[in-house]
């Protein structure tokens, strides 16, 4: 019923039109010409003025044909990571590919084009629809802050489906909570040639502090990560300051509590155990630790509303699809805190993040049968 052809040109025109995370007016202003010949109303928020892009989140309305028919949600992000700036996409056997020297796009343009694509069918067939809400968002790559700033009350809608996972074979349910930490150690500077005695090393501290600290796999549902670090000046100079990135997640919010405690105590301890007396006075090293909560984790059940409705539409179109708990977060860790209800489809793309990132035209196009067909069954729910 979809136009493989059209969402296929859809996904390309897009994907060349850059947008990176604070920079997705182009793409913005061509996803509002798209959907106001369709008869939606557009609209932007104040988000982009308050992370400092040059466009807000772009909330789309169309209003559905059958009145007693619920709203539903649909939402995927606009911006992509780097290096993504003049996007060369090519389909070779059924896969879209850029030329290798930037990411594709995919995520989430690949997201974008199934809605754009699922509307114009609505329009087109004249299928029953309640009204569709729309949030194509900003900024999600770096902390999902369109979705964290969206303003709730713009929806009515109680369900919906966000577009911003790998295969539609898997049906996303559960994503972690993410803490990140921001480290300062603070050491003693010295000379060190001439008086390393004198001085404390925010270097040495730093690598102790690691070297105790368990990092990685945590658990099955609990990871963590140094992600960067630096500091010092000089190799004749006892470095007095080392900065850290880090970060923790976990599908348990007291998991992840805990981990955070245990990074911040390796290097509370490692502190303690670097002090000097120079001059008769006592210096010791310290540690600064600022934790921001990026996002809180979803857990969406498998017996929900929005759950079956997408795992009855897979049903009528004899697709197989498995529930899925995912290791990263999307917008719809936000969405689902503020009250729409949403599961995060697979869109076909692959290697995200990386110069092999490809989809998978076929998974493509099912994953805008799926939400189609998701469309058509919420209209009968009333
Ligand atoms: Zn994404």
């Amino acid at each position: 019923m979809i136009s493989k052809d059209r969402m296929t040109q859809h996904v390309m025109d897009i994907i060349k039109i850059d947008s990176h995370s604070k920079r997705e007016k182009d793409v913005a202003l061509k996803l509002q010409k798209d959907m106001e010949e369709l008869g939606a109303e557009c609209s932007y928020d104040n988000v982009g003025e308050k992370v400092g892009g040059n466009v807000g989140n772009l909330i789309v309305k169309l209003k559905g044909n059958k009145s007693e028919a619920p709203p539903f949600f649909l939402c995927s992000h606009m911006d992509t990571v780097a290096p993504g700036e003049g996007i060369k996409p090519h389909i070779v056997d059924g896969v879209m590919r850029s030329d290798g020297t930037t990411i594709l796009g995919s995520d989430d343009k690949s997201g974008v084009s199934i809605i754009v694509e699922v509307l114009r069918t609505l329009k087109e067939k004249e299928i029953p629809h309640g009204d569709i809400e729309i949030a194509f968002t900003i900024c999600e790559e770096i902390g999902l802050l369109g979705a964290k700033y969206i303003d709730i009350e713009k929806f009515k809608s109680k369900y919906g489906i966000v577009l911003d996972s790998s295969t539609p074979k898997r049906l996303v349910l559960r994503c972690p909570s993410s803490d990140k930490l921001h480290i300062k150690v603070h050491g003693l500077e010295a000379h060190a040639g001439l008086c390393p005695e004198n001085g404390i090393s925010a270097v040495k501290v730093a690598s102790e502090a690691i070297a105790k600290m368990n990092i990685g796999r945590i658990d099955e549902e609990t990871t963590a990560n140094i992600g960067l670090i630096s500091g010092g000046v000089a190799t004749n100079i006892v470095p007095k300051l080392v900065n850290i990135d880090a970060e923790a997640r976990s599908h348990d919010k007291e998991k992840l509590d805990k981990q955070v405690e245990h990074m911040c105590n390796c290097f509370y301890e490692a502190s303690r155990n670097h002090k000097i007396i120079f001059n008769g006075e006592e210096y010791s090293s310290s540690v600064e630790i600022d934790i921001e909560r990026i996002y809180e984790n979803m857990d969406v059940p498998s017996y929900a509303h929005v759950t079956k409705l997408v795992d009855k539409a897979c049903e009528n179109l004899n697709h197989e699809i498995k529930h899925h708990t995912s290791g990263g977060g999307c917008d719809a860790n936000y969405l689902n805190n503020r009250g729409i209800e949403c599961v995060n489809l697979g869109t076909g793309m692959y290697e995200l993040h990386t110069v092999s990132e490809h989809l998978i035209l076929d998974e493509f196009y099912r994953s805008a049968e799926i939400v189609l067909e998701t469309v058509k069954l919420n209209s009968y729910n009333n």
